[in-house]
């Protein structure tokens, strides 16, 4: 129970890295607002969280737009009070295309959404969390932190790199208020994620890279899992990582190193 009596906010809580955080933090006690952008994606979760015996609650919003990502932290403040623990996790892939293809508003729909998505998350929870602290965990990816060879996949690798300033920068400004903010980069993680990618002619401008066998080292290619995930998340979010701020941590079994 390492997160008793805290508040936890997790975006895109309706499946793949998002719904197995809400699982694991709920785990360790924390109350869970499950952000989905219907309440459909997320009922579930939040069903079996009650279900075993936790707290929590269905937030509806869409992490691109600033009014509803306001409304969201006031309605979990005015349901628990406080907010201790922001999971600002939700993203999608979005258009991947040699560059003559990627139409701006493409572009804008995945800078939308997964930079300026976890901007308005952190930003609207800010004050809750000074009140006494807290930890803020953004998932950006190997993408654009440590990774370049996934051709065509631009915009969402200038995303995940600007997801990556962004922590540092509020790093320093709220570490005075004892909040702490961390990156987790994933790599190659079983998810639904492909669902949210399309992939235009990106064989144009794909580079052949031939890997040796196995890409990702630690496994022999085999992708991580959501619940390896999720143990990290927790880690960083409770008070065992007391000291860790403005850090990335790779979750990737050495792969962003062979394929950079
Ligand atoms: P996923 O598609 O299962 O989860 C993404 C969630 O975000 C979905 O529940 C979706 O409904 C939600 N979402 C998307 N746009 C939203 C919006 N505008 N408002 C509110 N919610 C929205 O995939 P996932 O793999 O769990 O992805 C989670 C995060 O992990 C993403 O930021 C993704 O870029 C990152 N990531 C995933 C991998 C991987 O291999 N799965 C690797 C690196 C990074």
């Amino acid at each position: 129970m390492k997160l008793a009596g805290r508040v936890a906010l997790i975006t895109g809580a309706g499946s793949g890295l998002g719904e197995a955080a809400a699982y694991e933090l709920a785990r360790h006690g924390a109350k869970i607002a499950a952000l989905g952008r219907s309440e459909d994606d997320v009922e579930n979760v939040v069903q079996q969280i009650t279900d075993r015996g936790g707290e929590a609650i269905v937030v509806k919003a869409d992490i691109s737009q600033a009014d509803q990502m306001q409304q969201a932290i006031e309605t979990i403040t005015q349901k628990w009070g406080r907010l201790d623990i922001v999971f600002a996790n939700a993203g999608i892939n979005g258009v991947w295309a040699p560059l003559e293809e990627l139409d701006p508003d493409e572009w804008d729909q995945t800078l939308n959404i997964n930079l300026k998505g976890t901007y308005l998350t952190v930003k609207y929870a800010v004050p809750y969390l000074k009140k006494q602290g807290g930890s803020v965990i953004i998932t950006s990816s190997v993408n654009g932190t440590r990774m370049f060879s996934n051709t065509g996949a631009t915009a969402y690798a200038c995303s995940k790199a600007g997801q990556v300033a962004f922590a540092k920068m509020i790093a320093v400004e709220l570490g005075p208020a004892k909040v702490r903010v961390n990156v987790i980069c994933p790599g190659a993680i079983e998810t639904n994620i492909d669902a949210n990618t399309e992939k235009q002619h990106i064989e144009e401008v794909k580079i052949p890279v031939e890997f040796p066998e196995g890409e990702i080292p630690l496994t022999h290619g085999q992708p991580g899992t959501s619940e390896q995930v999720a143990k990290l998340v927790l880690f960083l979010a409770s008070d065992d990582a007391s000291h860790i701020s403005g850090t990335e941590v790779w979750i990737d079994g050495a792969q962003s190193l062979l394929q950079g």
